[in-house]
């Protein structure tokens, strides 16, 4: 086994650990970012072509995050020179008071945002129906998360980090509240920190070594549906329903969605896969939820054809309140349970990492461990 010397080892080369290196790294720290799968794998949370992106949270704790985030995908964006956030605008509709709780969130934080008719609404997005009040938020995005992922560990490796795929991590071995080996197949890392992002796979690494909250890892299946005009705009969009409407319906929760360039509109369900094993998952939709979306998209897409739909398979690892676990045992730093929410955070979840790592900063106690 060769031994190797580094100040902090990170485990887990999606967003979360991606972005703890490209941060660790800026601050001068010696790094290796240890990733079990190849480049752009498909078997995580963090891989295709979008992720909604929006600041529009009905938290102010989420609403600062993602303002720091919208920064930091700037400045990754000049360091790169990879574009990766695009302002489309994100609309909110559907009966419930949500769209009351984030309007007024949004108003008292300062940021622009208004109320639409269903008229005006469709005027401009036709490929939507609406049928009540829409809330517009002008400053909402798409990012491209496999180019993300990408820019991330290249700059990394550009500030001085290793970055090895193909390197699972088969143990942690906590020495004091300072020192840890990290140990592969052939590799002994001993470290000051370790810093954990590995997604569905938290529990099976961190298990015993941390307390974490539950974790639900599920698969989840959202769709491409093929768009029937090319030349229709759309937003990110979010549409609410109450427990009645569920069942009257049988959508199995809120929607959320927006265009993928080149892959047709994406509309999925939250939070509502089958449980799985990280290990052991088959990658295959359920043909009930298939059916479910596809009656979403005939009901509330006029500008989709529902029959023509490519599914997606990607996991979520959901704690029971949906809040972010970001906290420090000793030597080990975690990032988990980000509860299909987390990507358009990476980069400021990359900071607060990199604290916990180099200073011992914990962030708002809204992310710390119970
Ligand atoms: C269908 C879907 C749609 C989503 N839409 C949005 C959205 O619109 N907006 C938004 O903000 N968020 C969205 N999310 C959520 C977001 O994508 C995730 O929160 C985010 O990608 C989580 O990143 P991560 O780095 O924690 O996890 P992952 O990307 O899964 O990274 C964990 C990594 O750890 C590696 N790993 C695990 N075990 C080991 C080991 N032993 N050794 C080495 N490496 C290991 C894995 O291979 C993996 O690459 C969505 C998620 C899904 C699934």
């Amino acid at each position: 086994m060769a031994r190797h010397e580094v100040d902090v080892v990170v485990v887990g080369g999606g967003g979360m650990g991606s972005a703890a290196a490209w941060r660790l790294a800026g601050r001068g720290a010696d790094v290796v970012l240890l990733e079990r799968f190849e480049p752009g794998h498909v078997r995580g949370a963090s891989h295709g072509a979008s992720r909604i992106f929006r600041v529009s949270y009905g938290e102010p704790v989420y609403i600062r995050l993602a303002q720091e985030a919208q920064e930091l995908w700037r400045e990754l964006e000049s360091e790169s020179g990879t574009p990766l956030l695009t302002i489309i605008g994100s609309v909110n509709h559907g009966r419930t008071p949500d769209l009351d709780l984030l309007a007024a969130a949004v108003e008292a934080a300062g940021l622009p945002g208004g109320w639409l008719t269903p008229e005006e609404a469709g005027e401009r997005w036709p490929g939507l129906r609406y049928d009540g009040k829409v809330f517009f938020h002008p400053a909402s995005g798409r990012l491209h998360a496999d180019h993300a992922v990408a820019a991330l560990q290249e700059r990394a490796a550009a500030l001085g980090a290793v970055v090895r795929h193909r390197s699972p991590v088969v143990s942690i071995v906590v020495k004091d509240d300072d020192s840890v080996d990290v140990i592969t197949d052939d590799d002994v890392y001993h470290a000051r920190r370790v810093v954990v992002a590995a997604g569905a796979w938290a529990e099976k690494l961190l298990g015993g070594l941390v307390p974490l909250p539950p974790l639900r890892v599920t698969q989840e299946q959202p769709a491409h549906f093929a768009p029937l005009r090319a030349d229709d705009e759309w937003p990110s969009f979010g549409h609410h329903f109450d427990e009645e409407t569920l069942a009257a319906t049988g959508f199995l929760s809120g929607i959320y969605g927006l265009a993928t360039p080149g892959e047709g509109i994406k509309v999925g369900f939250h939070g509502t896969g089958p449980v799985v094993d990280p290990d052991n998952r088959d990658f295959l939709p359920e043909s009930r939820h298939v059916r479910a979306l596809q009656d979403y998209a005939r009901a509330w897409l006029p500008g989709v054809d529902p029959d023509a739909y490519t599914s997606i398979s990607c996991t979520y690892t959901t704690t029971p309140t949906s809040d972010f676990v970001l906290d420090r045992v000793g030597p080990v730093v975690v990032a988990a349970g980000f509860s299909g929410h987390g990507f358009k955070f990476v980069p400021a979840v990359g900071r607060v990492l990199a604290d916990l790592a180099l200073t011992g900063e914990r962030p708002d106690a809204r992310f710390r461990l119970g």
